[in-house]
């Protein structure tokens, strides 16, 4: 679903503000003030004192203005006279001249003999063009001001109304998202539809005498269709929808989520029955007075506000809190107190009927040509989120359109998968012969351990073109979706993660850099195998922690060293033997499968790229393992 399709309209302030109309008209009234004082006296024509003093004798002059040593006079009648720098006599009027600085003590009596009206006025530096030099400096800064807070708080004339809540509104439109856009999630539907009803008659739970949970929090990994859910929640219910973001309530200033928060709360129930989506719990939700450097006072607040209002209402007033989240693990656990978010909502990553659902769904309105198996690409899509396969038929579209395709075939889709992936293929990059000998015999032992063991997943491909940050890939693509992993099954991806490197030492008798990123996996997957599964020899059954937690803000950090300095050192034996007899086991079927692995490794240096059934192939070893091609 787009953005836009809900038909957000703004519930909060519109337009200008006072304060932003007075910088506008001050604006206005000093470029007014610069046009009209210069036009005020604008035909004085400057002219020599002597020409001032015959024309006063003439009696031409009608009155004068006498400022300081500035004379401005008018004449009775227009006469032409040459003025310097036009080419051309000129129609003077009104003129300019100056008194000397010596003085002309008989100007006086001459001017009153002719009867000229004489006025004075105070001498002065006023002028607009020093306000201007004056002013320009407070102008500036206060422009300044105003574009820095703007930009501060982002688009829009956020600037005067931070307290309000910015709650978008959903209306009720006819392409309103409902249930039937979001695939699978079965689970999560039959819990919301239950709230939806309530939505709709809220008197029917009241005579049983039921209470509706005033608080859902829907749990999953990014991407797997909360919001799409909550949305669908308001397009069923029909009712008012009031979504906010939680990154919405944390502002530079502190207690303004609070208060952010305390008018989402004070609109939902003015327009009861509604629903109330708090999206991104997490960034507000967080366990208080957790993380390095101590409290954040303002998520602190606006934490505790949030907890009053879901407090402060009684159930059966109408007002529902959606919520969604995919760190429940770092929510305050004060939010997830009974009367609160009481009610958990899990949406899980689809399972691969799911995800054809979801396939066909964003399918609708694309043109797809006739061999495009979307059950195909849903098995081979394990892992993927909704977001995720919305955005590989996206890839594929594009790659239609740019290969000159009208329809989307299967090949554009596989080709966006891999992108997805691996990474974009990489051009341009020349290896010498050498490099690329050692790249097919890298991806040429991965690929061979993985046909041999028992339980590895299925070879898709292997590849020697570089791709994203990786030199070669052998790709494998598991045939089913796994929840568990067996030991059996986590031994030969060890081996296999080895495979590069042991056919390294095995053919050239060297190692290359090319194994870290699988080196750094299988330490990674060795140490959970001890650590969190209990699956060394050393340690038995015992898991010395229940998780190797990252470090990150929101946890404890006393909480992190939960072992002995002795015990830590006997982690780390166990899991340099789990690595070690990989390897080993890896080396191992190399050598007996020596031949074989030339022959991959040849046909990588020729083809580049074969797919997974051709290794089988080359080891003869046919339908052993089946490619999911
Ligand atoms: P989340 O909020 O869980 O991170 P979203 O609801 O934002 O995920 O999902 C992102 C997009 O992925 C949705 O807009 C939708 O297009 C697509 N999507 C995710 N899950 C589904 C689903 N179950 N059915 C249909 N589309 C889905
Ligand atoms: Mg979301
Ligand atoms: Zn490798």
């Amino acid at each position: 679903m787009k953005e836009g399709d809900a038909k957000a309209k703004g519930r909060s302030s519109s337009g200008t503000h006072p304060a932003q109309h007075l910088f506008w008209i001050l604006l206005l009234v000093l470029i007014g003030l610069l046009i009209w004082s210069p036009m005020q006296d604008e035909p004085a024509i400057p002219v020599s004192y002597s020409a001032f003093r015959s024309l006063v004798q003439e009696g031409q002059v009608d009155q004068v203005v006498i400022q300081g040593y500035e004379i401005r006079g008018t004449l009775t009648d227009p006469i032409e006279r040459p003025v310097a720098g036009a080419e051309e006599p000129q129609e003077v009027q009104r003129f300019l001249t100056h008194v000397p600085a010596f003085g002309d003590d008989g100007l006086l009596p001459l001017l009153e003999d002719q009867g000229v009206e004489i006025r004075t006025e105070a001498e002065s530096d006023f002028s607009w063009w020093l306000i201007l030099l004056y002013g320009l400096p407070f102008l500036l800064v206060l422009l300044f001001f105003v574009f820095f807070l703007r930009s501060m708080q982002g688009q829009g004339q956020r600037m005067f109304s931070m307290g309000e809540s910015r709650a978008r509104a959903y209306e009720r439109t006819d392409e309103a998202t409902t249930f039937a856009d979001v695939a699978g999630q079965a689970g999560a539907k039959r819990e919301l539809e239950e709230l939806v009803s309530f939505l709709k008659d809220p008197s029917h739970f009241e005579r049983v005498g039921g209470e509706v949970p005033r608080g859902f929090l829907l749990v999953g990994p990014p991407g797997t269709g909360k919001t799409l859910l909550a949305r669908a929640v308001a397009g069923e219910a029909e009712v008012p929808f009031f979504h906010m973001s939680g990154s919405d309530f944390m502002e530079m200033l502190v207690g303004v989520g609070a208060s952010r928060v305390r008018n989402l709360f004070k609109e939902a129930k003015e327009a009861a029955p509604s629903i109330v989506f708090i999206d991104e719990l997490d960034s507000v939700g967080r366990k208080r007075g957790a993380g390095l450097g101590g409290g954040h006072d303002e998520r602190e607040q606006t934490l505790n506000q949030l907890l009053s209002e879901l407090d402060g209402f009684d159930p059966n007033q109408g007002v529902v809190v959606l919520a969604a989240t995919n760190r429940p693990d770092i929510l305050d656990q004060a939010l997830l107190r009974p009367g609160r978010f009481d009610r958990k909502v899990t949406v899980d990553l689809p399972t691969p009927a799911d995800r054809e659902a979801i396939l066909a769904i964003h399918a609708r309105r694309k043109p797809l040509s006739k061999d495009v198996d979307l059950s195909a690409i849903a098995r081979s899509t394990p892992g993927f989120s909704g977001a995720d396969l919305k955005n590989l038929l996206n890839e594929g579209a594009l790659l239609a359109a740019r290969r000159g395709h009208d329809e989307i075939t299967q090949d554009d889709i596989d080709e966006a998968r891999d992108k997805i992936l691996l990474g974009l293929e990489r051009e341009g990059m020349l290896l010498t012969e050498d490099d690329r000998k050692l790249l097919a015999y890298h991806e040429g032992g991965h690929a061979v351990v993985a046909a041999v063991v028992p339980n590895a997943d299925p070879i898709h491909k292997v590849t020697i073109v570089p791709r994203g940050r990786a030199m070669g890939v052998t790709q494998q693509l598991p045939d089913r979706d796994r929840y568990v992993y067996s030991r059996d099954y986590l031994e030969d991806r060890l081996a296999v993660l080895m495979g590069g490197r042991a056919a390294e030492g095995l053919v050239l008798n060297t190692s290359t850099s090319g194994a870290e990123e699988d080196l750094r996996q299988a330490s990674q997957l060795a140490r959970k195998m001890v650590l969190s599964w209990g699956m060394s020899d050393a340690f038995g059954n015992l898991a010395p922690s229940s998780a190797q937690q990252e470090v990150f803000l929101g946890q404890d950090i006393a909480q992190r060293q939960e072992f002995s300095d002795t015990t830590a050192r006997e982690v780390d034996e166990a899991v340099r033997e789990i690595v070690a007899s990989a390897f080993t086991r890896a080396v191992s079927i190399l050598e007996e499968n020596r031949d074989g692995l030339d022959r991959v490794a040849d046909a990588l240096l020729e083809d580049e790229e074969i797919p997974g059934s051709r290794v089988l192939e080359l080891l003869g070893r046919n339908g052993t393992q089946d490619s999911p091609e």
